[in-house]
């Protein structure tokens, strides 16, 4: 930092003085190295300390070369004016540089010409080094407004690069095991969102989820492609289920094992606030049944043995015994619980028998929203079976949704679906190849 203001001052008091003269260039020289500033066109003569940022002023100028239009000889005619260039942020200021470039005349056919430079792409405002930055924010899912005032560049630049992104279908093949799912991008605005199970690749994002939208996309694959995917996992309650039949006959349907878990535990969680709403809301049943929900929500293998002072009960318990305090206050709770917990342990230890026994044996006699979803489960017995003999992991599915929770934070609302759509293809599909993809973009 300190280089720049003390060589601008003493610049100022020094100026006529050889020695310091080229000691002076050689610095600016080394600035341009130290920048990666390669183009031995640009001249750099001047670095200013602005307080807020940092400019460094200097010319594009080379030989003349021949005319593009009728390759007659050109000739060095005058300086184009000032372009602003804003660069890489350098020792934590922005950095912008002002660059005059040569205009060249053709002394046959008077075509004016511009110099160019590798520095800036031709017709363009923004660095090759700050685009490739915008590139790689993109890439790391960064918001867009944080870009552009990290950057020190407008927010429709930002856009620009976010449109020079391009993503071209492939027709002629498709994944052996797919996931589908919908997200919602905006309220009340759905899309349909299809991955490849193993790389999480996007295969598709389309801008809603009728039968119709889904059919007309995956019908332009043809029959053979279609034909050759094994594996479509889905959420419970899909309304898919028939439509991937058809578009995908050989294909077995696998409802997700992370769905089918979220399913039972959104079911225990909300028996426990009914429960817990029975109570009085200053007694200590209704207080400890809403300050430990995840003791009743966890996989009771995993609880935990160490003792600590809780002092809701005034005294050392485990978390095994908090829970032993929790079941209770409520037969009715305790025996949810207990099916609940037995459900889980049946279904993560592939005991299929045990699992849908349990559930014929109990369906009848449980709080009517166990009984919505055990129904599901029976209904849907084929597709619940093959996600326990299937290996079928939930982590991938989570990441996915938490990427797209993330999108939808960081983009201001999402006006524009092909916006939201990018977004996800370039945090999903490019990721794994992030400085293949910078470096192909010199
Ligand atoms: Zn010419």
């Amino acid at each position: 930092m300190s280089i720049y203001k003390k060589s601008h001052m003493t610049y100022n008091e020094k100026c006529s003085n050889y020695h310091f003269r080229k000691t002076h260039m050689e610095q600016l020289n080394l600035i341009t190295n130290f920048l990666r500033i390669k183009d031995k066109n640009i001249t750099i003569t001047d670095e200013y300390d602005m307080g807020t940022h940092l400019e460094l002023h200097g010319h594009l100028d080379y030989t003349a070369p021949k005319c593009p239009k009728c390759k007659g000889q050109m000739a060095k005619y005058d300086y184009q004016k000032t372009s602003k260039i804003p660069y890489l942020e350098t020792a934590g200021y922005p950095l912008l540089i002002r660059l005059r470039k040569r205009r060249f005349k053709c002394k046959d056919c008077g075509k004016m010409a511009v110099a160019e430079t590798p520095l800036v792409k031709k017709n363009h405002q923004i660095s090759v080094a700050v685009n490739q930055k915008i590139a790689q924010l993109l890439i790391e899912n960064q918001a867009m407004k944080h870009i552009a005032h990290r950057l020190s560049i407008s927010t429709s630049s930002v856009m620009r690069k976010l449109n020079e992104f391009k993503f071209e279908t492939d027709w002629n093949t498709l994944p052996e095991v797919m996931s589908w799912d919908e997200y919602a991008f905006k309220k009340g605005k759905m899309s349909f969102i299809a991955q490849d199970f193993d790389s999480l690749n996007v295969i598709a994002i389309l801008d809603g989820i009728t039968q119709a939208t889904i059919r007309n996309h995956f019908l332009r694959y043809p029959r053979k492609v279609r034909n050759r995917v094994k594996v479509i996992t889905m959420d419970m309650f899909s309304p898919y289920y028939q439509l991937a039949k058809q578009l995908f006959p050989n294909a077995k349907i696998v409802l997700d094992r992370f769905h089918i878990v979220q399913h039972l535990s959104r079911a225990m969680n909300r028996v426990r606030i009914q429960i817990m709403n029975q109570f009085d809301r200053k007694s200590q049943e209704y207080r400890s049944l809403k300050r430990y929900w995840k003791l009743i929500q966890q996989d009771s293998r995993k609880l935990s043995d160490k003792r600590f002072y809780r002092p809701m009960f005034r005294m050392h318990l485990t978390n095994k015994e908090i829970l032993e305090k929790l079941l209770s206050f409520s037969e009715e709770l305790r025996q949810h619980y207990e099916l609940y917990q037995l459900l889980l342990f049946h279904f993560q230890e592939k005991n299929s028998d045990h699992f849908f026994d349990l559930i014929e044996q109990e369906i009848a006699i449980v709080n009517p929203i166990f009984q919505t979803v055990l129904k599901t489960f029976l209904k849907d017995k084929d597709k619940v079976l093959n996600a326990m003999e299937l290996p079928y992991s939930n982590a991938k599915l989570e990441a996915t949704n938490n990427l797209i929770k993330v999108i939808k934070r960081n983009a201001f609302g999402f006006r524009n679906f092909e916006n939201f759509k990018k977004r996800i293809l370039i945090a999903l599909n490019i990721k794994k190849e992030r400085t293949k993809f910078v470096l192909s973009r010199c």
